[in-house]
């Protein structure tokens, strides 16, 4: 029996690992990828404080796993098959573990467009994330793919620090209607209706453009691609109600189920961004060890 599981190694659970092990509890982490989440498919971050020279995602996350190791969380590369929240209990491939507290930290995946080139160029100017990486592409051509909420975000970002942003939506509006279209309608910013990219072309391993159905190469130095993202929540369906398949938790990243927090990318919020989410893991632990109530 452990005081507390944390579901998922991303920085979220890794956190939480830190200030759960550091407080003395006997915490377990099972991560059924590659610790560190999706901070390991960055190859640079700029902006997680302290780097000011950046740090690759690799290193980032090992210096993180190490940190909750030495301050005494168990590690596992288990993934979590199924989470019994009512009674705490989680089933992996090689056992089964209990806890008080559980903590889900399984993060979310971008949703692929899945077009050719997009595998072999992530990273290299195929990018699902535009606070990220928007940096790189200083005063740049680049375009977004998308045409909800997101999109929409990352156009208006990428607008103030590239040379032009092309908005690419299959439909001939936007999901924000009106309102979202007031907030893209801007200088450097080209909306192309109506417009499917086909392939992401590249040239000695970068990106060079897109290539558009129905014909046509568009340039860019980057394409940020804006087309959703799917929350890990996929071993507690149906136990917790979602909104838009995230989990709400409230400042203490308590949810609706006494002893289940949820923190991270999963977690119903405005920005997802490393920093954010060992925010909420340190919110959470904290509130498990008592120190917030
Ligand atoms: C390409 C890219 C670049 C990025 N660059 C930056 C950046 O420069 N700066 C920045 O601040 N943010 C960046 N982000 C965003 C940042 O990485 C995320 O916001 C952050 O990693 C979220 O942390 P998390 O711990 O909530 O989730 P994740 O990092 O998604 O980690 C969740 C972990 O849970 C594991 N998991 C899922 N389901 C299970 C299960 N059933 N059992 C066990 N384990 C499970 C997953 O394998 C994963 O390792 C980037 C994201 C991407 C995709």
């Amino acid at each position: 029996m452990y005081d507390v599981i944390i579901v998922g190694g991303g920085p979220a659970g890794l956190t939480a690992g830190i200030y759960c092990g550091r407080a003395g509890l006997a915490v377990l982490v099972l991560e059924g990828g590659a610790f560190g989440g999706q901070m390991t498919l960055s190859s640079e971050i700029e902006n997680y404080p302290a780097f000011p020279q950046g740090i690759s995602g690799e290193e980032l996350s090992s210096l993180m796993r190490g940190q909750a190791e030495r301050l005494g969380a168990e590690l596992r590369r288990e993934k979590a098959k199924t989470i019994d929240l009512k009674t705490k209990t989680v089933v992996t491939r090689k056992g089964e573990y209990r806890a008080k507290n559980i903590i889900l930290a399984m993060g979310a995946s971008p949703r692929p467009l899945g077009v050719p080139g997009e595998n072999e160029l992530r990273g290299a100017g195929v990018s699902y994330c535009a606070v990220c990486d928007g940096g790189f592409f200083k005063n740049k051509t680049v375009a977004v793919i998308g045409g909800g909420d997101t999109a929409v975000h990352d156009c208006e970002y990428l607008s103030r620090i590239c040379e032009k942003v092309y908005l690419i939506h299959r439909r001939d509006r936007l999901r924000g209607g009106e309102g979202a279209l007031k907030r893209v309608t801007l200088p450097n910013v080209e909306i192309l209706w109506n417009t499917r990219v086909a392939e992401f072309v590249g040239e000695n391993g970068a990106l060079t453009g897109l290539r558009l159905e129905g014909g046509g190469t568009l340039p860019v130095s980057a394409a940020f691609v804006a087309v959703g993202t799917s929350p890990n929540t996929g071993a507690v369906e149906g136990q917790l109600e979602l909104q838009n398949g995230y989990v709400p938790a409230n400042e203490r990243m308590e949810t609706a189920i006494p002893g289940v927090y949820a923190v991270g990318d999963l977690r119903v919020k405005e920005l997802r961004q490393i920093v954010t989410a060992a925010s909420d893991g340190a919110v959470a632990a904290a509130c498990i060890t008592g120190c917030e109530k």
